[in-house]
């Protein structure tokens, strides 16, 4: 497969398109825009192959029900981004995931969880021992933590991602 789409998916305001933004621009903007939806191309050559990723920003509003189920169900490999300050955020995630298990086919689809905002050190709320465990041990799947700010693992994670898709 030479096309794969990666679908950034959190609450409100976790950082989702700070990540991408950080990823694609390298670039980071501390004001925050609603997005409704968005998805960015990148393409590159592996020899004489063009490979494109596509990366979808979702909202984080539950008010486009069915745009969010067919993003899943149209996405090879999907980030579920919560915010280490906000525990809310991270009860989000558990039921985002448990939305991606109903709609796609895939028993065991790719999956990374990103704690971001990591340099909120004084901030933080929740712990990273905690959610390695849940995202790890119970149910297999890969987890950063991150910062778009401090651009600390912004790479790792999408590499982690791409790594479980089948791109050349
Ligand atoms: P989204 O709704 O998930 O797309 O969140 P945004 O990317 O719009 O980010 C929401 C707010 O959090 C913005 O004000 C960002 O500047 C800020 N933000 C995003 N990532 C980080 C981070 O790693 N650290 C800190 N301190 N703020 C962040
Ligand atoms: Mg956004």
């Amino acid at each position: 497969k030479t096309d794969v789409r990666l679908v950034f998916l959190g609450a409100g305001g976790v950082g989702k398109s700070a990540l991408i933004h950080r990823f694609l621009q390298d670039t980071f903007d501390p004001k925050h825009r609603r997005t409704v939806e968005e998805i960015h191309r990148k393409e590159y050559e592996v020899g004489e192959v063009k490979v494109t990723i596509n990366i979808i920003d979702t909202s984080g509003s539950y008010s486009f029900p069915a745009m969010r189920k067919l993003s899943i169900q149209n996405g090879d490999a999907f980030a579920l981004v919560y915010a280490v300050d906000d525990p809310d955020s991270l009860e989000a995630v558990k039921r985002l995931r448990d939305e991606i298990l109903e709609f796609k086919e895939d028993k065991h689809p790719p999956i990374v969880v990103i704690g971001n905002k990591i340099d909120r050190h004084s901030e933080r709320e929740v712990s990273s021992r905690d959610v390695l465990a849940m995202v790890e041990l119970d149910w297999d799947h890969i987890f950063v933590e991150s910062s778009a700010k401090d651009n600390i693992n912004v790479l790792e994670a999408f590499m982690e991602l791409l790594q479980q898709t089948d791109l050349p």
